[in-house]
């Protein structure tokens, strides 16, 4: 990420720095390949700026461009004009992995991966860059899905804005494993353990105006096939 270019310096996060996790440090994870394992596995991003004094927090498709998070919205959007303006962001991505059940109720939590990370966007001018980047959203929501359909035209082209976050800090913090419940409360009567939670795709449903006998894409049927996403 960009201020922590010293490569020794990947992987912690200074006392008072803003990605620093405080609680629960050992979960905490600041090096490059947990960080975008989790990005690449997820496709919603909660995205927090202020503007007018207000704070929004708003659910986005996202796209990793190497160190750079892709964005992409209506030229009218709010968040479109204030992020273009440059004003500080923060965007969360997180996926849950288990329920964790305790004996108590002051234990019962959830595993999880989650990313929060810092930055500045920047509007992309440039048309071959603005269609290469809304490519790799499509790429993003199912892999190999952008050669299968048509690219944007002039006019979808200039209703839409791209933004490029560029990533200036960044932690992630993993919980994983099962129940920690209290010594004393292991002899209580109450059933422990962890409920696993993946994404599942269902089959999928042709558009009414697809031929029938039409055969998936490839990008389907390898999405189906590899079933989850996480
Ligand atoms: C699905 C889910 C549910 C959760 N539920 C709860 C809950 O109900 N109650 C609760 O207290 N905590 C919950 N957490 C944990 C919560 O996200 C924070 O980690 C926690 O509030 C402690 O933050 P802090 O005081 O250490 O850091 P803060 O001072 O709040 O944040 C400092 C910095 O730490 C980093 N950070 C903090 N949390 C995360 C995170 N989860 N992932 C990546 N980076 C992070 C960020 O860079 C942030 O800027 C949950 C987390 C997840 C993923």
């Amino acid at each position: 990420m960009s201020q922590t270019p010293d490569p020794a310096a990947e992987g912690r996060a200074p006392r008072g720095a803003r990605h620093r996790v405080e609680r629960t440090r050992a979960r905490a994870r600041y090096d490059r390949d947990a960080i975008y394992a989790i990005l690449d596995a997820g496709l919603i991003a909660h995205v927090g700026f202020c503007t007018d004094g207000q704070p929004f927090v708003i659910p986005m498709l996202y796209a990793r461009d190497g160190e750079t998070i892709l964005l992409h919205g209506s030229v009218a959007s709010r968040l479109v004009d204030a992020l273009g303006a440059g004003i500080p962001a923060c965007l969360s991505v997180t996926h849950v992995d288990g329920l964790v059940l305790a004996r108590s109720h002051f234990h019962h939590s959830v595993n999880y991966r989650s990313v929060v990370a810092f930055g500045r966007a920047t509007l992309i001018a440039d048309p071959d860059a603005k269609i290469a980047a809304l490519a790799r959203f499509v790429d993003a929501i199912v892999p190999g899905r952008a050669a299968e359909a048509r690219a944007p035209d002039r006019s979808e082209l200039a209703a839409t804005s791209v933004l490029r976050l560029e990533i200036e800090d960044a932690s992630a913090k993993i919980r994983s494993g099962g129940v920690k419940d209290d010594a004393a409360d292991l002899a209580l009567p109450h059933w422990a353990g962890i409920v696993p939670q993946h994404p599942v795709f269902g089959a999928p449903i042709p558009d009414e105006s697809v031929p029938q006998g039409t055969v998936l894409p490839p990008s389907v049927q390898q999405l189906i096939a590899g079933a989850a996403r996480a």
